[in-house]
């Protein structure tokens, strides 16, 4: 058979008269023949395109909108490698300016040219180096002293980004929670003391807590650390996790003292793809100075007219979002990045001021620390209710939002909660249709005359397990 002539023939045919649309999609082998390209892009194209609006996935901290500039600026530079530093030197000299920018936002005390940082796909692996260089001047310490070093553990809240359970089961670091409570909602910085010890290698407060939207006292931390370390002799030291916070606090709380103004505040990782407003995936993590990272962490360049100090868990990775990052300080500015940040907290005020008077739920906190917040059902209301929280996310998903219900960790795992992330590219017409749908749905579920399957599971778990749930 002449395999040009057939693909000549099909080029003739509307891509939905091909044979291909009516075969059903690879699932487990190559497929042994071509595909003409147009016909391969509907394929796969289509395989996606009963997927909500990114915009409309209010679940997500992570990048949904940027301008037109910056997506032809990132698609331009989709075919560079950021290892390949050779090639493109730029990139790497542009990467060490965010680095400088980012490392300035947060006071760093570093007088050097270049600041000591990293990039990475995200704050996962930001937060990776910081506790592994941690560990590393914990471990190198007690070495020196001729002390046992098998026997490393950290401090966190319960309410800490999962990220930080792969960082204690991959290094072998004992992760220990602070519990948190309604009373006690952030990490208790007494009890975090308290659960210090000499192996402990760093206490991780969070700015921008996934799960609640609420900030770690750093200060107050920062403070009891100091205290505990005078006492003791130890220098435990505090690794900042700032994925959402750290592109926040800057611009919307300038006078908070969270960053490198404290004295054992020792390296902060942050995700430039949440609040620092680039596609995924961009994270960064900056420390103090080049003293606390680690010497066997690092290997320097010096073929950049400078010195640039390279650290990272993966060799290959795309450059396109570290011009997308670099673009979009130079075209916001502080001032830009400022309104943006205050745009998202007032959709997200609003939200949660119109939430708060709906008498079928209760805010989670009175006030907003970043753009996003949690509410749960109204403890009297949902005496008598016939639905749950798990119904409404079903509901909303029916017009493409993806508002998630979710359970609060260890110590509350009975408060059933949602939550909304405000992020540029939502509007408050959009909030405005948001609150119509979520509206609309409430009215329909208190019309219902028999509980759903959902209000069935989550009574009869409560009729188990008691009610733990009281306010
Ligand atoms: C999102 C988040 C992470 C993980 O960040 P990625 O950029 O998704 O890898 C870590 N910690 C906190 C507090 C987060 O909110």
């Amino acid at each position: 058979m002449n395999r040009q002539n057939d693909t000549r023939d099909e080029a003739d045919t509307a891509v939905f008269g091909s044979e291909q649309m009516l075969t059903p999609a690879p699932t487990e082998y190559i497929p042994q023949h071509k595909t003409l390209p147009e016909i391969a892009y509907q394929m796969v194209k289509d395989e996606t395109y009963p997927q909500t609006q990114p915009r409309l996935n209010l679940a997500t901290f992570v990048t949904t909108y940027m301008d037109d500039y910056a997506t032809r600026l990132m698609n331009e530079a989709i075919n560079v490698n950021y290892i390949d530093e050779t090639e493109y030197p730029r990139v790497a000299v542009m990467c060490g300016r965010c680095i400088n920018i980012i490392a300035n936002m947060w006071n760093t005390p570093e007088k050097s040219k270049w600041k000591c940082g990293a990039l990475g796909i995200g704050s996962s692996e930001a937060c990776m180096l910081g506790g592994v260089a941690a560990w590393l001047r914990w471990r190198a310490k007690r070495k020196a002293q001729g002390k046992p070093y098998d026997k490393p553990n950290m401090v966190i809240s319960a309410a800490y980004q999962v990220v930080w359970e792969k960082f204690a089961q991959l290094w072998q670091i004992e992760m220990r929670q602070v519990p948190i409570s309604l009373e006690k909602p952030t990490l208790d910085a007494k009890a975090a003391i308290a659960m210090c010890d000499e192996n402990t290698i760093c206490v991780v407060p969070i700015a921008g807590v996934t799960w609640t939207g609420l900030n770690d006292d750093v200060e107050a931390l920062d403070r009891e650390i100091d205290a505990y370390n005078k006492k003791t002799g130890y220098d435990i030291p505090i690794h900042v996790d700032a994925a959402s916070g750290g592109f926040i606090l800057p611009f919307l709380k300038p006078e908070l003292k969270w960053d490198f103004r404290l004295k054992w505040v020792y390296s902060i990782s942050t995700s430039g793809h949440k609040y620092g407003l680039v596609y995924p995936g961009l994270g960064w993590v900056v420390w103090r100075g080049k003293e606390y990272l680690p010497k066997e962490m690092s290997f320097s360049v010096n073929y950049l007219g400078a010195n640039i100090t390279q650290v990272g868990l993966n060799f290959s990775r795309p450059a396109a979002q570290v011009l997308g990052q670099y673009y979009n300080f130079i075209r916001f500015g502080f001032d830009g990045y400022r309104e943006i940040q205050q745009s998202s907290m007032d959709v997200a005020q609003y939200c949660h001021r119109n939430i708060g008077e709906m008498k079928c739920f209760t805010n989670y906190a009175d006030h907003l620390e970043n753009p996003l917040f949690i509410w749960y059902m109204n403890p009297e209301y949902d005496k008598t209710a016939k639905w749950t929280l798990y119904d409404l996310q079903a509901t909303l998903q029916q017009s493409g939002w993806m508002v998630p219900a979710y359970t609060l960790p260890k110590n509350m795992e009975d408060v059933v909660v949602m939550r909304i992330v405000a992020r540029q590219g939502m509007s408050r017409d959009m909030a405005d249709m948001l609150l119509t749908d979520i509206r609309n749905a409430v009215d329909a579920f208190e019309k219902l005359q028999y509980p759903t399957t959902s209000r069935i599971a989550y009574e009869k778990r409560e009729k188990q397990y008691g009610k733990v749930f009281t306010h």
